[in-house]
């Protein structure tokens, strides 16, 4: 074949590499976990390729995974028969990290270990975990569709380079083997390798194939016989009754289909029955993923029929506001050959889609409004983490708005924090008596919202005003007009008009000082000329000279700011 040629890592792979293989030890049987998770999506991906190829199959249609040891030589491998990997592919795909957002991540590391373990668990480890028990990997892989000679050897040390060559391999597939460090020989246990299935990769839907042990009573110890044995339960987790999965199993489930390493927030799973069947395991991270607030990233559903994986990402499935959302989607009455262009226009999916954004926002609920202290923490960490995106919906999905409206955040002037935590239904809660509308100020920051002179009267008056300082929030503002019969009411736009809340006397003193400062605001006037529309004598401000106001049905300062710097 060709002959071997030396590749080396991404800069940032060398970093990953050097990092999990330090912080990671006290959990590094996850390695197992991250392979047999690639195995899997493997064959799910030529189950999905076949749909329109049959022939990519050969003569080889029963998927599986395949574990074994080699005492002797201290080698652990883990083989499947699904779509592989081309001679590029390997080197691409193994010598490079593809996850958007990657730079900054990096960018972010601290280079203290406990910090970084942290932060390394969160970004996914995936294939490179093999390097925290061994000091070489051996991937041998044929593509499905190629000859038997075009098969690909890739092998690294995990120092920095790769070699690949061109070899011949009988069947379809990947096989990796990982060369054990020093002193990682538990792994060569038929046991421990069991038990560690059984606890990370149960819910893998195709069978993990071990050879069975029996004990020799001439030798006085367990042989590895010829004999399979199916170690997982092999059957689609979604597909089994709720009170058959435990915590555990909803957990690991989610780090395999989401690709994270952290448990999820929340999950919810449901069987759907009516006009459209389907199931559905929707799940809520527990951490934002770097590339949240590109709108553009992948999303995280994967579409099934009739528990045959049909593609990752089935942007369709969730609107863009959930996209943080990962899980499932099982449907029992869509066509095996669904495409993406077939999903754009089916309405089969957008009932399912609306069924799916119904759920999630029941599960958000449920969190939010629970007398739990602990389900109430979630929904704490949900909001810092999500929030900023949950805003979104707001203006892009109609029908669900009010539900929205209930499950927004905000920071105002009750607690004057940068917490977001003020509900809109806390703040009518707390309305004064007299007091008619929702009021609030948008700025660029915290801060400046806070300082803002607008506030000044309501700080007196003991008024609660809602500080709106992320850039969003000038479209939840536009959007969200109307909360629970209340108008929402910039403090900055417009005449002043507290209504019931002033009492005659205020009102007589601004008409006085309105008189009695007319020569000095015709000055001003004249002084500032085309610059400005009107000049009044206001009774918004109690510390500050003067401020800007925006006209009712003019834009914000800050909008006006925002759109500039988008250059518009
Ligand atoms: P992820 O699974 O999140 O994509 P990994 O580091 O686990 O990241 O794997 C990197 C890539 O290597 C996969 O996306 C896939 O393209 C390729 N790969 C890994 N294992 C296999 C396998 N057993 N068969 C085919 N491709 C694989
Ligand atoms: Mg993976």
């Amino acid at each position: 074949g060709e002959q071997k040629e030396t590749l080396g890592f991404q800069a940032e792979v060398k970093q990953l590499l050097n990092l999990m293989i330090h912080s990671l030890y006290s959990n590094k049987e996850i390695f197992l976990r991250e392979l047999i998770s690639n195995a899997s999506d493997a064959c799910d991906r030529l189950r999905f390729e076949a749909l329109n190829n049959a022939s990519l199959y050969g003569d080889d249609s029963e998927l599986k995974i395949r574990v074994s040891f080699d005492k002797a030589a201290r080698t652990i491998s883990i083989a499947d028969n699904g779509i592989g990997l081309s001679r590029d592919e390997a080197v691409e795909h193994l010598g490079t990290i593809a996850k958007s957002g990657t730079r900054e991540f990096f960018s972010a590391l601290t280079g203290d270990q406990a910090k970084d373990a942290h932060l390394i668990g969160q970004f996914g480890v995936g294939f490179y975990s093999s390097y925290i028990v061994a000091d070489k990997v051996t991937v041998t892989s044929r593509r499905a569709g190629l000859e038997a000679n075009q098969a690909v050897r890739w092998e690294s040390g995990g120092e920095g380079e790769f070699t690949v060559e061109m070899v011949e391999r009988a069947q379809r597939g990947t096989e990796v083997v990982l060369h054990l460090r020093e002193g990682e020989d538990e792994f060569l246990s038929t046991w421990k390798v069991r038990e560690i299935i059984r606890k990370y990769s149960d819910h893998i839907t195709l069978p993990i194939l071990m050879k069975k042990e029996t004990w020799d009573e001439e030798k006085k110890e367990q042989v590895v016989t010829d004999e399979d044995e199916t170690v997982n339960q092999a059957s689609a987790l979604w597909s089994r009754p709720k009170s058959e999965v435990s915590d555990e199993q909803y957990n690991e489930f989610y780090k395999h289909v989401a690709h994270d390493f952290e448990n999820p927030l929340a999950h919810v799973h449901a069987r759907v029955e009516g006009k459209q069947e389907y199931t559905q395991l929707l799940y809520i991270p527990s951490k934002a993923p770097f590339d949240l607030l590109d709108r553009g990233a992948r999303h995280g559903i994967k579409l099934y029929v009739r528990r045959v994986f049909i593609m990752d990402d089935a942007e369709q499935l969730m609107p863009l506001y959930l996209r943080f959302v990962r899980g499932v989607v099982d449907s029992n009455d869509l066509p095996l050959n669904v495409s993406r262009e077939i999903l754009q226009q089916s309405r089969d999916i957008e009932a399912i889609r609306g069924g799916c954004v119904k759920r999630i926002l029941g599960l958000l609920e449920s969190l939010a409004d629970s007398e739990d202290d602990a389900e109430k923490e979630k929904y704490k960490t949900f909001w810092k983490e999500f929030g900023r995106v949950l805003k979104e919906g707001v203006g892009e999905d109609f029908a669900n708005k009010e539900r929205i409206g209930k499950l927004l955040r905000f920071a105002s002037t009750q607690a004057d924090t940068p917490e977001e935590s003020v509900s809109l239904a806390d703040y009518v809660a707390r309305m004064k008596e007299g007091q008619e509308k929702i009021y609030y100020v948008t700025a660029e920051t915290f801060t400046a919202a806070k300082n803002s002179p607008h506030l000044e009267i309501f700080r007196k008056k003991g008024l609660e005003v809602l500080l709106l300082s992320d850039r969003v929030d000038e479209w939840v503002t536009s959007h969200l007009t109307e909360f629970d019969g209340k108008q929402l009411q910039s403090v900055a736009k417009g005449g002043l008009d507290l209504g019931k809340l002033e009492d005659a006397a205020e009102k007589e003193e601004a008409e006085k000082a309105a008189d009695e400062y007319k020569e000095l605001i015709e000055k001003v006037k004249a002084t500032l000329g085309e610059k400005v529309k009107d000049v009044r004598v206001t009774h918004r401000l109690t510390d500050s000279p003067s401020c800007l106001v925006a006209d009712e049905y003019d834009l914000g300062g800050n909008l006006q700011r925002i759109l500039k710097a988008a250059g518009q």
